[in-house]
């Protein structure tokens, strides 16, 4: 299949003059943007109140010319007419939440998903007289049943964090339409490369542009794709609630973008084979990873994906402390709790959750999963790495008696 996404993320900046013929479009750094005289003023106030698309630039917390032509990438990148650019995934997911939610108001949330949206669900919308349910990702049938006259949002992260569980986003639309809610699809693990939910009929996108689009491990943004429309509420909030992104990490994530296809390709590439090769391991109790045949979600991801990135999430055999050998073994990737960036990165994350026990199975998260997401390092590197480092553990454990 002909596709001209890495045309897009070269060139898709949205055509605004590049001042100074500049090949790259220019860092603007500045807080404010003057006016010659109150004349002008009024001209743009009137412009403003008729929402002229064109409108100039006034203030850096509602626009600035760089953000914008990150933005204008993301939207093509996407399929959507407009991006939003926000200071951090959180921001973004938090932002559009609130923009899309009153007092009183439903949603739906499929598990799992990050653990901060957790949080934010659970614990503070809750506050603002917000209700959720939280439904499996794979029974559409009990998506139906949480739905409430009330229900205004249906949430989904696909791939999910750390399982990589695929939600089926064609049934997900087709049930919001049915109930008049909106669906909204954390894409991070996903990017425009392997996935365009907004093409399965999904209304908004977000994604931590922290991880993959950015993808240098270098700064935090945050992003919601869609329809004007639908972001015109959401661009009305960001500019109250102010998580907006400055220019410099706009332009670095600019820069990032443009390498977006080259680098997710090479991440599926990776992340397929260390999946087969860590399968085949008597370490390893069990391989997450949907590009695999033995992964809960595998038809849906045939289905739904161009490719199934570069995380992989694997159980050791073993307990919280010999996962942990292993990891310590480990001689590539960074330990640390981030993804998508050309460093590879593992981590254990039960011990990212909490110390105690009792928490750690509240959470979900087995004691020995790892999540390991590969960057950009040679695969047969990363490979023997991962073999050298089971081997530790395997040595170790025939010592025993
Ligand atoms: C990291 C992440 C977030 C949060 O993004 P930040 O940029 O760290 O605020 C949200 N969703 C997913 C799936 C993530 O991986």
């Amino acid at each position: 299949m002909h596709d001209p996404l890495s045309t897009r993320s070269v060139h898709g900046d949205g055509g605004e003059p590049h001042p100074y013929g500049a090949l790259a479009f220019p860092i603007v750094q500045t807080s404010t943007f003057t006016f010659r005289d109150t004349a002008a003023v009024r001209e743009f106030m009137r412009r403003k109140a008729a929402r002229d698309p064109e409108l100039r630039d006034e203030y850096a917390r509602y626009s600035n010319p760089t953000t914008r032509a990150a933005e204008h990438t993301l939207a093509a990148l996407e399929g959507g007419e407009q991006a939003l650019l926000f200071t951090s995934g959180m921001a973004a997911i938090t932002t559009t939440l609130l923009s899309l939610l009153s007092s009183g108001d439903h949603l739906v949330v499929l598990e799992c998903c990050y653990r901060r949206t957790a949080d934010f669900v659970r614990n503070f919308l809750p506050r603002w007289g917000v209700g959720a349910t939280f439904a499996p990702v794979d029974r559409p049938e009990a998506w139906s049943e949480a739905v409430r006259r009330t229900t205004r949002v249906l949430f989904a992260e696909t791939p999910s964090n750390p399982y990589l569980r695929v939600a089926d986003l064609d049934r997900l639309a087709g049930l919001a339409r049915d109930c008049g809610a909106r669906t909204l699809v954390d894409s991070t693990f996903a990017t425009p490369v392997n996935l365009r939910p907004l093409s399965h009929g999904v209304d908004l996108v977000v994604h931590s542009a922290t991880k993959y689009l950015a993808g240098h491990n270098d700064l935090l943004a945050g992003a919601v794709i869609g329809r004007r429309d639908l972001l015109e509420p959401v661009a009305e909030a960001r500019g109250v609630l102010g998580g907006v992104v400055g220019p410099h990490d706009a332009w670095l994530l600019r820069r990032g973008l443009k390498t977006l296809d080259l680098r997710v390709r090479r991440q599926n590439e990776t992340g397929l084979r260390l999946a087969r090769f860590l399968e085949t391991q008597p370490a390893v109790r069990k391989v997450w990873y949907p590009g695999l045949e033995s992964h809960p979600d595998h038809a849906a991801a045939g289905q739904l994906l161009e490719g199934c990135g570069g995380v992989v999430s694997f159980e050791i055999d073993g307990d919280l402390e010999a996962t942990g050998r292993f990891v310590d073994a480990l001689q590539i990737p960074f330990i640390g709790p981030t993804l998508g960036g050309v460093e590879s990165i593992v981590q254990q994350p039960a011990l990212f959750v909490s110390l105690d026990p009792a928490e750690r199975r509240a959470s979900g998260l087995a004691d020995n999963l790892v999540r390991y997401a590969a960057g950009l390092e040679d695969a047969d590197d990363l490979e023997a790495d991962l073999a050298q480092a089971l081997e530790v553990l395997e040595r170790r454990g025939r010592r025993q008696p």
